[in-house]
């Protein structure tokens, strides 16, 4: 038998105009557009020819394989119209997953995107007089409602407090907290010194380094204190003709333990005052809601800090917000008026889509409904009522290669809230006697939807609290099918 050459096998193949005369292929881009067809051709032809020249084709396989052309096209066109962005199963219990998107929408968030999304909407336009409208006024009404109700009746505001107990609070909406941040300190400080604790220059999943958006803001950092103790005289020390701003940013993802110290937020609001700057607290992660009543007493709100006398506080909308991506900067409505003129918001500003979900997701916390936010609601599921569940699931995927067991454990919220903020859970143990943890959780992640789970000590452990209930069942076929040999 002879051997054909490498030229003789590349001949074989048919070009890519001749693969897509085969009528199978004429009716599958007709049915899903000629040129998602045609390049899924060229890289299925592209792929043989790189077989070729590794030689790892012969004559026969090639034959085989040119025999399959219509269908290896097909399956090809099928993997470039799947969504790339898809759902998944978040087991790990980090309620506020940057990876896995954050704060899941409310049901009401949803519906009000489609509702005024699928076709034209009021987004800036004024309904009554028929002029041009803003946009950001759909939810500073809600902003200025949940964030002023209390403050007359707020512990430690005296009466004499002046206007800072009744103040008009207002709200802008930008992109996301680091671009608040950015367009806070540009309107405040260009060209000017913010003083901020060398205890607070954080950075923030990688590419938020506050010393890096001050850079770009135009404003100049000016540290003062150490990494573990900053006091009040240290900023006054530092207060100049050219200060612009004093600067609290939350330490979100880490905690200074032991010999420490750090101004509270009243006494920084009362130097802000006596050298008429203004005061701003980058917030992060924006609670609304008290945490204390979820059993977290360490994680400051944005009422508690506005109530302490800061100016201006910057936070997430999909942190413990539980909106969507967005930055808020709440405060002084002089200095927010300043912000909105400032053509950096332009830049920044968000759409119909995110100020849909965030009036929904305030109109929720408006009514007191806080178990409709799926963030807060999953804060609020005790240990019990997930070990009820955990119990049940472990029962249904018990079998002779699959050991499921039951362990006390911790949920996190993430998204930088406080890092000592913990919930407790019960977790599935599991382990299976013919694969490793991590062939384990890499089936789990191959499976549809996929179930991400994280692996300690040689075994996959599942929480839910970060499931949705009506997902258990599809945790229970996943493992099923994992178990089977
Ligand atoms: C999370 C966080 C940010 C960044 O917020 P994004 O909304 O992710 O841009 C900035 N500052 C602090 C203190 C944070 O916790």
């Amino acid at each position: 038998m002879k051997t054909e050459s490498r030229a003789d096998l590349y001949r074989k193949l048919p070009s890519v105009d001749e693969l897509l005369h085969e009528a199978n292929l004429y009716s599958l881009a007709a049915r899903e557009g000629a040129a998602t067809v045609t390049d899924a051709a060229r890289s299925v032809l592209a792929d043989l020819r790189e077989e070729i020249a590794a030689g790892s084709l012969d004559a026969g396989k090639l034959n085989i394989a040119i025999s399959g052309l219509n269908l290896a096209v097909e399956r090809r066109v099928r993997q470039a119209l799947k969504y790339s962005l898809r759902t998944v199963i978040n087991a790990t219990g980090v309620i506020l997953h940057t990876n896995l998107g954050r704060a899941p929408l409310a049901g009401a968030a949803l519906e009000h995107i489609r509702n005024t999304s699928a076709g034209y909407s009021n987004l800036e336009f004024d309904l009554e007089t028929g002029d041009r409208g803003k946009r950001d006024v759909h939810v500073d009404r809600l902003f200025r409602k949940l964030l002023s109700e209390d403050f007359d009746v707020g512990a430690g505001v005296p009466a004499c407090a002046g206007p800072r107990s009744s103040p008009a609070i207002s709200t802008i909406v930008v992109n996301n907290n680091a671009a608040a941040v950015l367009l806070a300190l540009n309107t405040l400080a260009d060209g000017g010194e913010v003083i901020v604790s060398r205890g607070e220059l954080v950075e923030i999943g990688g590419s938020f380094r506050i010393p890096d958006v001050m850079a770009k803001s135009q404003a100049v950092l000016r540290e003062v204190g150490t990494t573990n103790r900053t006091r009040v005289s240290d900023y006054e020390q530092a207060v100049n003709e050219k200060t612009c701003l004093l600067l609290r940013v939350h330490r979100s993802n880490f905690q200074i333990t032991g010999f420490t110290e750090q101004p509270r937020l009243e006494e920084l609001a009362d130097l802000a005052r006596r050298h008429n700057l203004p005061l701003m607290e980058d917030l992060g992660s924006g609670a609304l809601l008290d945490l204390r009543s979820v059993g977290i007493g360490d994680e400051p709100s944005v009422l508690d800090s506005l109530r302490a006398g800061v100016d201006v506080v910057s936070y997430s909308g999909d942190k413990l917000l539980g909106g969507p991506q967005a930055g808020m900067i709440s405060g002084r409505s002089d200095l927010i008026a300043r912000m909105r003129s400032n053509s950096l918001f332009r830049a920044l500003r968000v759409d119909k889509l995110t100020y849909a979900a965030l009036e929904a997701t305030l109109l929720a916390y408006g009514k007191g409904e806080h178990d409709a936010i799926p963030a807060l609601r999953m804060m609020r599921w005790s240990k019990a009522e997930i070990g009820g569940r955990a119990e049940s699931l472990a029962k249904r995927v018990r079998s002779a290669s699959m050991k499921a067991e039951l362990l006390d454990g911790e949920s996190v919220i993430g998204g930088g809230a406080a890092p000592s903020a913990v919930l407790p859970t019960r977790l599935i143990a599991l382990s299976h006697s013919a694969l490793s943890a991590d062939e384990f959780v890499a089936q789990l992640r191959a499976s549809d939807p996929p179930v991400v789970a994280r692996v300690e000590e040689g075994r996959v452990l599942l929480d839910l609290r970060t499931v949705f209930p009506e997902q258990d069942d599809m945790i229970v076929e996943a493992l099923n099918r994992v178990a089977m040999p």
